[in-house]
């Protein structure tokens, strides 16, 4: 997707050469430290007694003899043979007669002892030596002197693009229309820094990218350094959570003098959350790398002259954790919300996205626009790509509409999973189950009409009912909620009345019941009027490292206990309007089970037609 990074250069300090040197100097002194001598010297040399040697010099048997530090004496026979005797210290030549001018043997006497000082005194240092140089080493890594340790570690890892690579530009993306109205000044802020400074403006510095993963907030943020036609350093919150205190803060410090030296540009910073959470949320300590780095960037920012027209672009999907600190005017003051692209939208980023792509004939973008409600522009691509796999697979030169729904499935619920073995009476079941959620959403009022209904077994469902929306929605109301817990309790439902027993594949549903009914009554007020009223139980604290929790319980023992009575009623209630459903349409039931088991796969159309 993106352009490959140009690395910034990454030059070799002093220090670096230093490091070698060392290395080589304990190597030398190592080998001249006497493995030399042992290898190549004293292995020739008989030794022998001192008064042996002086025996055989008064027979006259030697060459020449060669006394070394007034200790060893070597001597070589006139055959060539070496022997080698030890002396006590303070005897002379003279003490040991080996002055006799009758014998003609060359006597010499050879003192090393100097040579021998300098080398142990290597031999003893190089150690040390090597161990300074290891402790500087570390103590730079870990200091703030980034740019000059011996491996870089405190460069900032951000990836620049090249002017001519960064092709991104406002009409690559589809849809996000107010997001890209939002951002335009930015662009010409960014193209004409002196027009702003001259009529007096501030030029915003930190910009707040707000929206889910995947919507486009690093593309949008790329669009605008295509148009303005500057420099994009990107970096990403989570890599700055390093091993080394303080690598953090110094990359940030890089960071910032690569983008000003190259202003106007944008640095634009992802995940900010990962190290812009909320300070002092019950964290012991305080002092961490992610406080430092998060420090260094507010500094960063408040030190900017007005004059340097660096902007800062944030990205995050949880602006509600974050360090209010990051949000004060001359920070991150501008917010730019990038939603989830609608039905129009979805549609736009399909057409976008197959540019490249042969499509069959018939291929509908909007239909499949209207299957992926939640989705991001992101995982729409992956769609896309995925449909392309597949009708390579298939070895056709095009993608077919069924290549495209298969992959909308795979996207959303995981790749079907054929082989998975399933005994005929767990299928049965399973069919049950699912057609059990259809038909009781079917025959509620507010429930979304159900779109498919499976028992191919996919990621780690075995079988699903899909119900889909047919236009977005953005406010729940209480009547849908109940229906969705009937509609919920239709597969243990169908169950019990088909099998006469309940299985472990309903637990989920469970869950997601309990969880509408314990919101429906503690968040949203829709509880009993006269016993509990419109009061919010749970609110959300956020603690340490941002993780949220709910807070220690705001209201009393009887209270909870109401809520609990509250939430186990409207459950049951639910459950009631289950069972008559499903009891009264149980030949519904079993005939849409059985039609289900054998084509493994119902659509909306088929589903629809048993009503008619
Ligand atoms: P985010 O930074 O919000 O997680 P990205 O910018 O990384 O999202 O988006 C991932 C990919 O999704 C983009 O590279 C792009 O191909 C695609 N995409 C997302 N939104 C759009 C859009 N509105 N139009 C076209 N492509 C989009
Ligand atoms: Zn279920």
């Amino acid at each position: 997707m993106k352009p490959a990074p140009k690395n910034l250069p990454n030059k070799k300090s002093p220090f670096h050469y230093l490091f070698i040197v060392a290395l080589v100097l304990a190597g030398l002194t190592f080998f001249q430290g006497g493995t030399l001598d042992k290898v190549l010297g004293e292995k020739k040399f008989e030794s022998i007694a001192i008064s042996e040697l002086l025996t055989k010099y008064r027979a006259n048997k030697f060459e020449s003899i060669e006394i070394i530090n007034g200790q060893k004496i070597q001597a070589k026979d006139k055959e060539g043979k070496l022997y080698q005797a030890i002396k006590e210290e303070g005897a002379t030549v003279k003490d040991l007669g080996l002055n006799d001018p009758s014998i003609k043997t060359e006597v010499e006497v050879k003192d090393n002892s100097s040579q021998d000082f300098w080398r142990s005194l290597l031999i003893g240092i190089a150690p040390f030596l090597l161990l300074i140089m290891l402790l500087v080493f570390l103590s730079r890594k870990a200091g703030n002197m980034g740019d000059s340790g011996p491996f870089g570690f405190g460069k900032s890892k951000a990836k620049t693009y090249n002017k001519e690579k960064h092709a991104t530009k406002f009409a690559d993306i589809a849809g996000a229309e107010e997001a890209k109205e939002d951002t335009m000044e930015l662009v010409d802020f960014l193209k004409n820094p002196k027009k702003y400074q001259k009529a007096g403006a501030k030029i915003p510095k930190g910009i707040l990218m707000v929206g889910a993963p995947g919507t486009g907030k690093t593309m949008m943020a790329r669009a605008i350094a295509g148009e303005a036609d500057v420099p994009f350093f990107s970096v990403s919150g989570s890599e700055f959570v390093e091993m080394f205190v303080g690598v953090g803060a110094s990359r940030v410090r890089d960071l910032f003098k690569t983008a000003k030296r190259n202003a106007p540009a944008i640095i634009f910073i992802d995940e900010i959350d990962a190290i812009g959470k909320q300070r002092g949320g019950g964290s012991g300590g305080g002092h961490d790398e992610r406080e430092q780095t998060l420090n260094q960037i507010l500094t960063e920012m408040d030190g900017f002259e007005s004059e340097s027209a660096v902007i800062v672009i944030a990205a995050t999907n949880r602006p509600d954790v974050l360090d209010k600190a990051l949000l004060r005017p001359g920070r991150f003051d501008r917010r730019v919300q990038i939603d989830l692209p609608d039905m129009e939208a979805r549609t736009k980023i399909l057409k976008v996205h197959v540019k490249n792509k042969k499509l069959a004939k018939d291929v509908d973008l909007k239909a499949i626009a209207s299957k992926t409600v939640g989705f991001s522009g992101a995982d729409l691509e992956n769609i896309l790509n995925e449909a392309a796999i597949a009708s390579v697979k298939a070895r056709r030169k095009t993608i077919s509409q069924e290549n495209l729904d298969d992959a909308v499935e795979k996207v959303s619920i995981g790749a079907a999973r054929k082989s998975r073995r399933i005994t005929d009476k767990e299928r049965a079941i399973i069919a049950h189950h699912e057609v059990g959620h259809a038909l009781s959403g079917h025959f509620t009022k507010n429930c979304e009409p159900v779109h498919k209904i499976s028992i191919v077994s996919r990621g780690g469902a075995l079988g699903v009912t899909w119900f889909l929306p047919e236009e977005d929605t953005y406010l729940n109301s209480e009547a849908k909620m109940k229906d969705e817990m009937v509609s919920l309790h239709g597969g243990r439902i169908a169950e019990r009345l088909m099998f006469g027993q309940t299985t472990t594949g309903a637990s989920n549903d469970l869950e997601r019941i309990t969880a509408i009914a314990r919101s429906m009554v503690m968040t949203y007020g829709m509880g009993d009027a006269q016993k509990i009223g419109p009061v919010v139980f749970n609110k959300r604290n956020r603690g340490f490292a941002g993780i949220d929790f709910e807070s220690g319980k705001e209201f009393s023992e009887e209270t909870a206990r109401i809520i609990d009575i509250e939430v186990q009623k409207l459950v049951l209630e639910a459950e009631d309007r289950c069972v008559d459903i499903l009891t009264t349409h149980r030949p519904l039931l079993k005939q849409i089970s059985a039609d289900l088991l054998t084509k493994e796969n119902i659509s909306k159309e088929e589903f629809l037609a048993y009503f008619e």
